[in-house]
C-alpha cells in the first residue's frame, strides 16, 4: 500500500488545469471504467479533461458514458502525443508501468507532466510523483471511488460515474465472486446504486452483447482446444490465429474463457495461450488461493498482473510456449 495524503492530492489538482487520463494497453472494463469515472469527476471541477488509450477496446465498453471523448493512440498518434505533451498533469489508471502501454509507454515516459498513479496491480514501479495504491482493492474503480469520496466529492457522484465505476467493480471482480471482494466492495457498490444506476441493465450491458460467432468459439475452445493435466491441477487453451479467424473473433471475444476450467473440480491454475494480431503469444494466468501466477507471468513470461490473475507475452511459436509453461508450471505448488 502506498497512498499519498488527500491534502497533497488537493494541492496538485488546485494547480491543474489540462489532465489527460491513461490506461493500459487492450483495455477492460477496470481500465474503461475506472478512467471515465474520473473522468466525469474532475470534468465536474472545471478540469479539462482528456482519456487516452494505447489500443482499441471491446464494444461491449461503447456504451460507458463518454466513450466517444476517449482518444484511441494506434488511430490517432498526434493528438495522443499532443494531449500528452501538452498535459499539466496525467493520470494512470490500472497499470503500474509505462511497458503496460507498448508504445505509447515510450512516449509517456519522456513526458514532463507529473504522474498520478491509481492502481491495484502488484509492484509499481517509481515513476509517479503522486502514488493511490492498494493492492488489496478489488479494482481500480474502487480506489477512485475512494479517490473521489476522499478529496471530499461524494455529492458530484452521479449516474455516470455510477455506471463506470460499477462496470470496473462488476468486471475486475468476476461479477463479485473472486477473493478480492470485500464487506468494503459491497459497500462501495451500494453507494453507487443509490445514484439510481440499474445493475441488470449494466450486466447486459456488459455481458449479453456478445455475437453467435463468439459462443461457438467457446464451444469450440471447450470442447476441442482444453488440455487439462494428468498430474497437475492445471488446464490450458492454446489458440491459433487462424482458429481465431475462423469466428471471425472480435476484440473481447477470448475474455472470461480462461476461467471456464475452474468449473472443473479440483483445478487450480488455468492458463489461455492464444497467437495475437501484434505478433506474439499473449497469455492469461489464473490461480486459487496462495498459489502466484503474478510472480510466474513476470519471472517467465515478461507480465505480471495480481496473485490469482496475471498476464504475460511470448516471442516463442504457440508450440513452444505451452511446452515452455509445461516444463514450468511445477514450480507453482
Ligand atoms: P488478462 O489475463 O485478463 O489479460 O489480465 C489479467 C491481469 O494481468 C490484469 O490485471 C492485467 O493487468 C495483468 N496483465 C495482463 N497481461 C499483462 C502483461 O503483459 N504484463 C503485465 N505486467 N500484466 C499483465
Ligand atoms: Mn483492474
Amino acid at each position: 500500500m502506498q497512498k499519498d495524503s488527500f491534502v497533497k492530492f488537493k494541492t496538485l489538482l488546485k494547480s491543474v488545469k489540462n489532465i489527460v487520463i491513461v490506461t493500459h494497453y487492450s483495455p477492460d472494463g477496470d481500465a474503461m471504467g475506472s478512467s471515465l469515472g474520473l473522468y466525469h469527476y474532475l470534468t465536474q471541477l472545471n478540469k479539462s479533461v482528456k482519456v487516452v488509450v494505447p489500443n482499441a477496446y471491446p464494444s461491449f465498453l461503447h456504451w460507458l458514458p463518454a466513450n466517444n471523448k476517449v482518444l484511441v493512440f494506434d488511430k490517432d498518434e498526434t493528438k495522443v502525443t499532443k494531449a500528452l505533451n501538452t498535459a499539466d498533469c496525467i493520470f494512470t489508471l490500472d497499470f503500474n508501468s509505462f511497458k503496460r502501454l507498448e508504445k505509447l509507454g515510450d512516449i509517456l515516459q519522456h513526458t514532463k507532466a507529473p504522474k498520478v498513479l491509481i492502481d491495484h496491480h502488484q509492484q509499481p514501479d517509481n515513476y509517479a510523483k503522486l502514488y493511490f495504491h492498494d493492492v488489496t482493492a478489488c479494482s481500480t474503480a474502487e480506489l477512485v471511488f475512494d479517490f473521489i469520496v476522499g478529496l471530499g466529492g461524494k455529492k458530484l457522484i452521479n449516474k455516470k460515474i455510477a455506471a463506470c465505476l460499477y462496470t470496473g467493480l462488476m468486471t475486475d471482480t468476476g461479477s463479485f465472486r473472486y477473493p478480492s471482494v470485500t464487506a468494503k466492495t459491497h459497500l462501495v457498490i451500494a453507494e453507487l446504486l443509490k445514484t439510481g444506476i440499474a445493475p441488470n441493465d449494466i450486466h447486459s450491458a456488459v455481458y449479453d452483447t456478445y455475437s453467435a460467432d463468439r459462443l461457438k468459439l467457446v464451444g469450440y475452445a471447450l470442447s476441442e482446444k482444453m488440455t487439462v493435466l494428468q498430474n497437475l491441477p492445471v488446464a490450458y487453451f492454446a489458440i491459433t490465429h487462424t482458429e481465431l479467424s475462423k469466428f471471425n473473433h472480435q476484440k473481447g471475444d477470448t475474455e472470461g474463457l480462461v476461467n471456464y476450467p475452474f468449473g472443473i473440480k479440483g483445478i487450480k491454475v488455468c492458463a489461455f495461450f492464444n497467437e495475437a494480431p501484434e505478433g506474439y503469444i499473449k497469455i492469461s494466468f489464473r490461480s486459487k488461493g496462495k498459489i502466484d501466477v503474478n510472480t510466474f507471468a513476470r519471472k517467465h513470461f515478461n507480465g505480471g498482473g495480481h496473485i490469482n490473475a496475471a498476464g504475460g507475452k511470448s516471442t516463442l511459436s504457440l508450440v513452444q510456449t505451452v511446452k515452455k509453461f509445461e516444463s514450468l508450471v511445477e514450480e507453482l505448488f
